[in-house]
């Protein structure tokens, strides 16, 4: 018992322990990767950004047996929760709006490459030829609630789902009263509102040659979901090649378009999220070309040679770093 309560002051420690100038914060792993809270002002909200976190986590996970996605896709068949349902009409939306470079039903690849299975393996071009016509989002049908997938087609949201909880996450806080907090879902950033001391929040691109550390820095004050998708998050190596979990649904192999990593930076988590992982497919020219007709959203992006280029709206905000602007 002294031992559970020793245990819980430690925890109320850790949990108030910057709460009296800076932030509350917390640390979790869910989603497959590290996630850390920090919320100014109300302490006790941090449970509650944990638990939307691992409410969305247990409703989208592709392996949890428990999951709503989990039971579409060994079914072909769900009537799914409000969560579920959203997030899988912004997937389509955003597929659409793409022309399928981010695609929610690339899962049949996804694992079979072995990326959630843990068992790497190179993918043929027989299994390929079997598995690329499975993936499209004319399999899957979306009615209300009521989702369908034709015949082998499986879903994935692994390229949207931490945006959508970030921005789920954040909204929660907003609407329980809270003005500034910051989540980092892996590579997922979202800010609400501007710190107390209004000082800018400062975020770091992630050196695709060396992850822990900063190649760049994004300065900003006010609410701004940034998402990064990067060849080097999940990879792996075999017989001397390298093979990552960022695929082109058209090939059905890792997407190499001479990019490290893509930055998107847009008010809306789950759109920042999708389009980091479809520019990443696209590659700097489509990529451009995308950003060209689109207006809702500014990137950053990191050649294999190591060159930074920045939209013209990111180009202010990028420091820490040479680049190169581009302007519409
Ligand atoms: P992200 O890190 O957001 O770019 O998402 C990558 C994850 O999304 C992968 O680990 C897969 O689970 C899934 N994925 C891979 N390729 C695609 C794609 N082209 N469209 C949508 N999701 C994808
Ligand atoms: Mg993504």
């Amino acid at each position: 018992m002294k031992k559970i309560l020793s245990v819980l002051l430690l925890l109320c420690l850790f949990l108030t322990a910057c709460s009296k100038d800076g932030p509350a914060e917390t640390e979790i792993f869910a989603m497959d990767t590290y996630m850390r809270i920090r919320i100014w002002g109300d302490n006790d909200l941090l449970h509650d950004a944990v638990d939307e976190i691992r409410r969305l986590e247990r409703l989208f996970s592709v392996t949890d047996e428990d999951s709503e996605v989990y039971a579409l896709n060994q079914t072909g068949n769900a009537e799914l929760s409000a969560d579920t349902a959203e997030i899988l009409e912004q997937a389509i939306t955003l597929s659409e709006r793409t022309a399928g470079a981010f695609d929610p039903t690339v899962y049949p690849l996804v694992s079979a490459w072995g990326f959630t299975t843990g068992e790497a393996h190179v993918l043929t071009r027989e299994e390929l030829d079997v598995l690329l016509p499975l993936v499209g989002t004319e399999h899957l049908r979306l009615e209300g609630a009521a989702a369908a997938l034709t015949d082998g087609a499986q879903v994935d949201l692994g390229g949207i789902a931490k945006g959508y909880t970030a921005q789920k996450c954040l909204e929660l806080l907003s609407e329980k009263g809270v003005q500034t907090a910051m989540l980092s879902l892996g590579g997922n950033v979202q800010t609400l509102g501007t710190k107390p001391d209004g000082t800018a929040w400062i975020i770091g691109i992630a050196n695709p040659e060396a992850p822990s550390e900063a190649i760049a820095t994004l300065t900003f004050t006010g609410s701004m979901a940034i998402v990064t998708s990067g060849g080097y998050q999940r990879y792996f190596d075999l017989d001397g090649t390298r093979y990552h979990h960022i695929l082109n649904p058209e090939t059905g192999i890792p997407a190499e378009t001479g990019l490290s990593s893509v930055t998107i930076l847009t008010q809306d988590g789950a759109t920042a999220d999708a389009l980091s992982t479809a520019l990443y497919v696209m590659g700097m020219e489509r990529g451009i070309e995308f950003w060209r007709e689109s207006n809702d959203f500014e990137a950053v992006f990191i050649t294999q040679s190591g060159t930074i280029y920045a939209t013209e709206g990111a180009a202010p905000l990028l420091g820490g770093c040479e680049f190169e602007e581009i302007t519409r």
